[in-house]
């Protein structure tokens, strides 16, 4: 097999249609192999279970037997496994092919692991680029879609254009472990809402309301209008300007027990709602009852007074 080192075309010409590998074909990989061959790509996949590849080769990819014959297909390879361990089962074997090559790895992790990971990478020659898939597969290469990277700059903008194929490309800075914690943040905050939405639908549910209808008609609407006060709030946040305007935190701790003791009633666990209701306890238990929702932010920090651990 030929070795394609020959650099991606999208910063030279914008077209971005060089050869490109992708390793691991999870839902996820298969539908990021499948946005470059809808872009005009020659797509070389791999993946561990080897019959996962067939869908994609009566598409136009080709498979390849080894992760070292994938590798060397292609300038630009992509590695989108399930976590960092795969990533390094995968990688670490054939690390003497990953010379001069751009390597993106859209694997989930922590800033940490990116970072181990590219220095790792740098070590064998690779161009390193970490990135976080902000979107679900049926996503990918359509709008809505957002990727985050953070890592080889160079890299990441000799192959800008073919990355956007699977969304959005938002570079963040050469600090390869950026993306991920920005990735995990923006998790964070979804699930936070996911949280509330479980429970929420959980309640009404106990006297037979129906989840969709109560959705739509009024959990969207209400979480809509909320969601138009975090700016605001983060902007206080940034100012440490924690002073209440109009709902301090005595009221909400007061507020919180109803909510608690309502869903119990309903004969609801609380376990999804009760770490938010011990932490605006401990913020009043500290005085700090006068203050805004946003000021908890301080009782999240290691080391702050009234941290769970300090
Ligand atoms: P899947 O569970 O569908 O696929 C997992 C993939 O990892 C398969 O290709 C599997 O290979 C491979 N794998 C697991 N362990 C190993 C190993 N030890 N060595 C080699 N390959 C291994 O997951 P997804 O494709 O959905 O997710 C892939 C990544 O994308 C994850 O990090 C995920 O967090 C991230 N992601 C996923 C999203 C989603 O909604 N699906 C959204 C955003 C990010 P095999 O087929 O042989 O088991």
């Amino acid at each position: 097999m030929t070795d394609s080192r020959t650099p991606g075309t999208d910063k030279e010409t914008g077209t971005g249609t060089g050869p490109v590998t992708v390793l691991g074909l999870g839902a996820m990989g298969t539908a990021l192999a499948q946005a470059l061959l809808a872009g005009g790509h020659e797509v070389t996949v791999w993946n561990r279970t080897a019959a996962r590849a067939e869908p994609l080769t009566a598409q136009g990819a080709r498979a390849a037997d080894t992760v070292e014959e994938a590798v060397t297909a292609s300038p630009l390879v992509i590695v989108c496994v399930l976590d960092d361990a795969a990533v390094r089962a995968t990688l670490e074997p054939v690390a003497a092919t990953l010379a001069d090559r751009a390597l993106v790895n859209l694997t989930n992790g922590t800033p940490e692991q990116a970072r181990a990971t590219a220095a790792w990478a740098a070590g064998h020659g690779a161009h390193y680029v970490d990135g976080g898939i902000m979107a679900i597969p049926p996503m990918i290469g359509h709008p809505g879609s957002t990727l985050l990277y953070s890592g080889a700059s160079t890299a990441f903008e000799a192959h800008r254009v073919t990355l956007e194929r699977f969304g959005a490309a938002t570079f963040l800075g050469t600090d390869p472990g950026v993306a991920a914690l920005h990735d995990l943040a923006l998790l964070s905050g979804m699930y936070g809402m996911l949280g509330g939405f479980l429970h929420a639908v959980a309640m009404v549910g106990t006297e037979g309301g129906k989840a969709a209808e109560f959705t739509t008609a009024l959990l969207v609407p209400w979480l809509r209008t909320m969601m138009t006060a975090l700016p605001e709030f983060a902007r206080q946040m940034d100012a440490g300007d924690f002073g209440a305007r109009d709902s301090n935190l005595a009221m909400q701790a007061v507020g919180f027990v109803n909510i608690i003791e309502g869903s119990r009633a309903q004969g609801l666990r609380t376990d999804l709602i009760e770490p938010m209701r011990d932490l605006i306890d401990r913020a009043v238990a500290q005085g700090k009852g006068g203050e805004d929702l946003q000021g908890l932010i301080s009782l999240l920090v290691p080391g702050a007074s009234g941290a769970p651990d300090a």
